[in-house]
Formats: structure tokens, sequence, C-alpha cells
């Protein structure tokens, strides 16, 4: 018989954060598949576990191991870092599927479990930062015409969203974030819009910077980091980023 496939967000990284539903399924599991980086932050409370790692950029094949493995029997907890139904591998294995599919191997086989996004966990630390209405964009144009992302930014000002930006910055997009700025600073936003970042989420070296969209322009950031743009009512407080919900305090 055909295994089950879970695919897993592990929410950021520390286990505190991944949900119990998400531990329990990893626990269970007969194989746990992921990104390198992912399975490195999990394999010590999983010391019995078969892993099957692939590099970046070799999301296809681990969508594909995940695959092999469930119609040999095995059960899989495929996992992502944070929800894998945002910017993860969800989508991928939903589009995979019919390749797959036989008598014994149906959609009923694949479970979707959702995990902390960092967009929810880096709001965390920086207090408020989305308690209005936001959206997310992320800067990679591996997958995304820079054109299209381009237009979501400009749309995001104009609707005078907070924005939450994925993918800010790698090893060959060290300006996007840069190009990011200056895009909605053409767009209306204003230098002094207040806009923040945190880096390793819930991991190792996590810390957190509130600036403004002007001083974030020349700000470097790594890959590891989630980066705030606030709507036009959001405030700096001390060292955290809180976006009006709209409530009049008399
Ligand atoms: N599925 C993931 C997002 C993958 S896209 C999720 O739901 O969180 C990768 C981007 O997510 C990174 O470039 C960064 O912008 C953000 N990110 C993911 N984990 C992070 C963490 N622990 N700390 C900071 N940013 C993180």
């Amino acid at each position: 018989m055909a295994g089950q496939i879970y695919i897993v967000g592990m929410g950021p990284g520390h286990k505190s954060m991944m949900t119990s539903e998400a531990f329990a399924v990893m626990e269970e599991a007969d194989v746990i598949v992921g990104y390198t980086v992912y399975i490195d932050l999990v394999k010590e409370h999983f010391s019995d576990k078969e892993f099957f790692t692939t590099p970046m950029r070799q999301e296809i094949e681990r969508c594909k191991a995940c695959f092999d493995f469930a119609l040999e029997g095995k059960d899989v907890a495929f996992i992502c870092s944070g929800d894998a139904g945002i910017y993860g591998m969800a989508a991928p294995m939903f589009e995979l599927l019919p390749e797959y599919v036989n008598a014994d191997f149906t959609q009923d086989n694949i479970t979707v479990i959702p995990g902390v996004t960092a967009a929810i966990s880096g709001a965390a630390v920086l207090g408020a930062p989305i308690n209005h209405d936001f959206c997310l964009i992320s800067l990679s144009d591996l997958l995304t015409p820079w054109e299209l992302i381009e237009k979501r930014l400009r749309a995001a000002i104009a609707g005078d969203f907070a924005i939450v930006l994925y993918n800010p910055s790698s090893h060959k997009r060290h300006d996007y974030l840069q190009k990011a700025c200056d895009i909605m600073l053409a767009a209306g936003a204003l230098p002094n819009r207040a806009c923040g970042f945190v880096e390793n989420i819930g991991r190792d070296g996590q810390s957190s910077q509130v600036c403004t969209l002007s001083e974030l322009r020349d700000m470097q950031v790594n890959m590891f980091t989630t980066v705030f743009i606030g709507n036009s009512k959001t405030k700096i407080m001390g060292d955290k980023l809180v976006t009006p919900r709209g409530y009049r305090y008399e």
C-alpha cells in the first residue's frame, strides 16, 4: 500500500515554534525529506529517522523523492520552513501529483500541515507591524519576472498596505532591497515611513531593527531576513513597529 505524504510547515526554526501537529507528523513518519539547512535544524529531535535532503535549487527533485518514497509504502514528512504553502513546496507537490496518481495513490494521500510563517514570527519580534491589512511580496525573481514584482510593490503602496518582504537578498541579488525601496518611494511612500527587519527568526543569532524607509534603502540584509514596511500610519515605538488597528483611546 502507498504511504502518506505530509507537507509540513516547521515554523521559523526552533522546536518551540513548531506546532505539536507538525512535530507529531515528523515523529510518525518513516522518512523526513527537506532542504539540507532545515533538516539540520530538526535532526537532533528525530535521531532514529531516515532523512533525505537535497540542496537549494533542487526543489523538484525533493518533491519527486517524496512521491517515490510514498509509492514504496513509506509515510513521508516533507518539511518546509515557516508554512509550506507560503513560498513553499505545497503547490509544486499538488502540481506534480497527477504524474504519480494510481488506484492506490490519490490526492487523499497528501496532507498539508500548517506552520508559523516568517511574517507572523517576525511580526511578533517587532511587536505589531501587520496589525491591519497587509500583503506579502517576495523579492526573488528566480520564478517571478522582476516587472511583476515591481508592479505588486507599487500596487501595495497605492493600497496603503503594510508590506512584508520575503527573500530580500541573496548572493546574486544584494541590491534588490534597495531597488524595492526606490520603487516604493517613487510610488509615493514617504522617506520617513516606519519599517523594520528581523534576521534569523527563531534561530541562533535572532536580531531585529527598526528604521525609516530611506534608512532601509541603504541597509544590507541577508537572505535569512524578513523585512517589514509599515503602512502610512505605522509608528516606531522604542524598538517596536506598531501598525494601529484603528482604535481611539480617549
Ligand atoms: N515558507 C517560508 C518562506 C520561504 S521563502 C515561510 O513561510 O516562512 C524564504 C524567505 O523567508 C527568506 O528569504 C526570509 O525572507 C524568510 N524567512 C524564512 N525563515 C526565516 C527566518 N527564520 N528568519 C528570517 N526570515 C525568514
